[in-house]
């Protein structure tokens, strides 16, 4: 079995040049797996069979590491196109952004400037627009952003990590916005984050449980089996209407799960990244689960 640690997919997942010339070299090391193609249409195809079967979708055009303000224009215009795509085709689909790809690291109004074009034609189709939760260092900068967002859309949501200390708090102000709960991806200290397995999935759980008894929409964004066993329980003790909540998981990873939530009923959404910028998503994903890797040798041997 291949053991590799956290912390080493972490570093790969920051490595610039390895992000930057994974572009060119299309998919490798069986990336595919969880990334479903390079272009908005190879992906269509697979948001209609989702579908089919009631699963909605979120759609993340793959970026970060953006620091030139072409690159920027560039991804902003890319998710304009695939809002486009969205409509025409009537996909049941939101979309992920991630503020580093729309120049947050370059000037924060001309990344408000960018969110507010891809906020004004989302709600003109009726579409909401998740804005990701990156690391610790964006992490100030993202919220200040939502808030002004907000002052002119309400189709704007964001994402709330469960690994930080500040996370009750911070939810506590973002009471009406549509709010998606993760653990959290990125490799934080222990003067922000919890670092234990025990103490996220305790602060997953109140946090989500929280949210339940709200008035807004949430998504519980979580592969972890038991974690959605207490919450189903939970929602069914307080009488917790459907249509206030929906599970999410990641393209790739648990499909049967993700199949057998939806036919029992519950609001279901799968996230699906797409496009040549592959790198630093993927090495988080094994980050989380270096068992991953385990399951691309295995596919690599046998098929
Ligand atoms: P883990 O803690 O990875 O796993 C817990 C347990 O679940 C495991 O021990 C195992 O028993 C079971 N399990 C997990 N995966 C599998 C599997 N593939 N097969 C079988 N059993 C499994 N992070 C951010 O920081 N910002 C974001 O904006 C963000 N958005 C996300 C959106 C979605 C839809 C999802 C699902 C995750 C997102 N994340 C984001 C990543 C998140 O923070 C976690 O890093 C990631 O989801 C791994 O944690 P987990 O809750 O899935 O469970």
């Amino acid at each position: 079995m291949v053991n590799l640690s956290r912390d080493f997919f972490i570093a790969l997942s920051n490595n610039k040049f390895l992000n930057k010339n994974a572009k060119r070299w299309g998919f490798r090391l069986g990336a595919n797996k969880f990334v479903p193609g390079t272009e908005i249409d190879e992906v269509i195809g697979v948001i209609k069979k989702l579908n089919q079967a009631g699963i909605s979708c979120t759609l993340d055009h793959l970026g970060e590491f953006v620091f030139l303000k072409e690159e920027a224009i560039k991804a902003k215009k890319q998710i304009l196109y695939t809002l486009d795509r969205i409509y025409v085709e009537q996909l049941d689909c939101h979309i992920s952004v991630k503020l580093t790809q729309l120049g947050l690291d370059i000037n924060s109004a001309f990344c408000v400037e960018n969110m507010l074009e891809i906020l004004n034609k989302a709600n003109q189709y009726n579409i909401f627009i998740n804005i990701d939760m990156e690391d610790y260092s964006h992490y100030e900068p993202t919220l200040e952003i939502l808030k002004e967002l907000r002052k002119h859309y309400e189709n704007v949501g964001t994402v709330i990590q469960s690994y930080l200390y500040r996370s009750k708090g911070d939810l506590e102000k973002l009471k009406d916005v549509r709010i998606r709960i993760v653990k959290g991806a990125y490799k934080e200290n222990n003067e922000v984050a919890y670092q234990t397995k025990d103490e996220i999935d305790r602060e997953f759980i109140s946090l989500a449980k929280e949210r339940l008894l709200g008035h807004s929409f949430t998504s519980i964004a979580t592969h972890d089996h038991h974690i959605i066993q207490e919450l189903i329980h939970f929602i069914n003790e307080n009488g917790v209407s459907q249509d206030r909540f929906e599970f999410q998981m990641l393209y790739g990873f648990r499909t049967e799960l993700q199949y057998k939530l939806t036919k029992e009923g519950y609001n279901f959404c799968t996230y699906i990244p797409f496009g040549t910028d592959w790198f630093g998503y993927f090495m988080r994903r094994l980050a989380e689960r270096p068992q991953n890797i385990n399951l691309i040798v295995k596919d690599k041997l046998y098929t």
